[in-house]
């Protein structure tokens, strides 16, 4: 099939009825957001306590403006959630598989999950079916999910598989589903074009339309690339602070350039969560399957790892020895605006400095109760001022909004000693050193 954009001529819709297997932050963002646009969509999950959660009301995790978007459409009757994949997949046209592919040791993506719910999807469906991978997978995955099917299809049913990543950012999940830059699907036969087509009708974006292997390239390849950007500027944040450059303008500048633009220029403690570590291990991984040693990538990820070493030498370099001192820390999601933990930055440094014996007292506004699993030795604080107490060094780690309004003057009042070690650039150093703080930027 050869490649095409996809451009809409006209204003139909027609509802599908769809299942959405897995409801983390890509599948229950993707199921509501379905759903909201006028599909029948079943969201399945082999997690009971949270489908439960979810048949409930309640949330199992958090995403700005999710709930209010699931209890709307849970009303109208558009979205159920189930544990069971069997009865939602016979009575769907399209199931879309969103489950977790997490990083092996070896830094291939983990597909038993996918392997799993596609068995089930082949002892169960019972007519026509289209399978969509929204999971991010290697390339290939597509190939071996048609062979599952084919294996355990006793019955002959015909189906076809799809591609359809998903490029959704934490923190911003519904608004990037309705809103997105692009959609890619990659699929084999007319049929599976118009039926992925059908179900995204409502949404106002190109989609591009693809063969199965370049779609599931697409993703691996754009996580990369955003990854390298990051780092990229991490490394030349570190030639700033060797030449008393400003990093901040030095991505304005190159930003302003159409053919770079300034997203993922900022500086900062390095790149986490569930997506950039994994997916850059992961196509590192099937490059060298491929018998390419992909080395722009390997340097990518340690430059990523520096970052969050070189943030605890500045530290180090401020307090001298940090056994018995108090590091108070503000931030712990791996960005702003989600509750998300997976590969957080905040982790690796907490511990390093764990290591070294300093106490410390945390905030974040909405990853704590994830936190506390993942960081025995923290004390966990109700808010900014109670991290503060008694400080020897604030340490900023997530640049949440809350964050940049914060009333320094107060702050430092309650501090031992008033420096501020800002891993993400959200204070200007000429006001904070007005007020008497040491400051510590990133390239600045
Ligand atoms: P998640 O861990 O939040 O959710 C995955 C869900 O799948 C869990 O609720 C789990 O219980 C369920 N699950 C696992 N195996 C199952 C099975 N056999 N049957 C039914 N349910 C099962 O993961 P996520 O962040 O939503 O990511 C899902 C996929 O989407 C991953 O491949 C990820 O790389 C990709 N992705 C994630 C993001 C993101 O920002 N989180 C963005 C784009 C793509």
């Amino acid at each position: 099939m050869n490649h095409l954009d996809f451009v809409f001529s006209d204003n139909i819709f027609i509802e599908m009825k769809i299942t959405m297997v897995g409801a983390g932050y890509v599948g229950l963002t993707s199921a509501a957001c379905l759903a909201k646009i006028g599909h029948q969509v079943v969201c399945v999950d082999k997690d009971t306590a949270k489908i439960n959660t979810l048949k409930m009301g309640g949330m199992p995790i958090y995403e700005p403006g999710l709930q209010t978007i699931i209890k709307e459409t849970t009303q109208s009757g558009n979205l159920i959630f189930d544990n069971n994949i069997g009865k939602a997949v016979s009575d769907s046209d399209v199931c879309f598989i969103a489950v977790g592919t997490p990083p092996l040791e070896t830094g291939e993506p983990d597909l038993t999950g996918v392997e799993e719910v596609a068995r089930e999807i082949a002892n169960t469906m019972s007519d026509y079916l289209l399978i969509v991978e929204k999971s991010t997978v290697p390339v290939q995955t597509g190939k071996w999910i048609r062979k599952t099917i084919e294996r355990y299809n006793r019955n002959r049913i015909p189906f076809d598989v799809a591609s359809n990543p998903e490029f959704l950012r934490e923190g911003s999940a519904v608004y990037d589903f309705l809103h997105p830059d692009r959609i890619v699907i990659g699929v084999e036969t007319e049929r599976a074009r118009d039926l992925l087509v059908n179900v995204y009708r409502a949404i106002n974006a190109p989609i591009i339309v693809t063969d199965i292997a370049s779609a599931e390239l697409i993703k691996h390849a754009s996580n990369a690339f955003l990854a390298m950007k990051i780092s990229f500027i991490n490394a030349v944040a570190a030639i700033c602070e060797a030449v008393g450059a400003d990093v901040r303008q030095v991505a304005l500048g190159m930003g302003m350039d159409k053919r770079i633009g300034r997203a993922f220029l900022d500086a900062g403690v390095g790149y986490g969560g569930f997506c950039f570590p994994k997916d850059l291990r992961a196509f590192i991984h099937i490059a060298e399957e491929t018998g390419y040693n992909f080395q722009l990538l390997k340097e990518v990820e340690k430059i990523n790892e520096d970052a969050k070493k070189r943030f605890v030498r500045k530290i180090r370099s401020v307090l001298w020895n940090l056994k018995g001192k108090t590091i108070g820390v503000l931030g712990l999601a791996f960005k702003p605006n989600t509750d998300d933990m997976r590969f957080a930055p905040s982790v690796d440094i907490i511990n390093a400095l764990l290591n070294e014996e300093a106490k410390i007292r945390a905030y974040d506004p909405k990853a704590m109760e994830k936190a506390k699993d993942l960081l025995p030795g923290v004390e966990f604080c109700s808010g900014p001022e109670e991290v503060a107490i008694n400080a020897d060094l604030l340490a900023i780690i997530t640049e949440w909004e809350e964050f940049k309004q914060l009333n320094l003057k107060r702050i430092k009042n309650l501090m031992r000693l008033p420096i501020i070690c800002d891993g993400r650039n959200i204070f200007e150093r000429s006001e904070v050193e007005k007020l008497g703080f040491t400051y510590i930027g990133v390239g600045t």
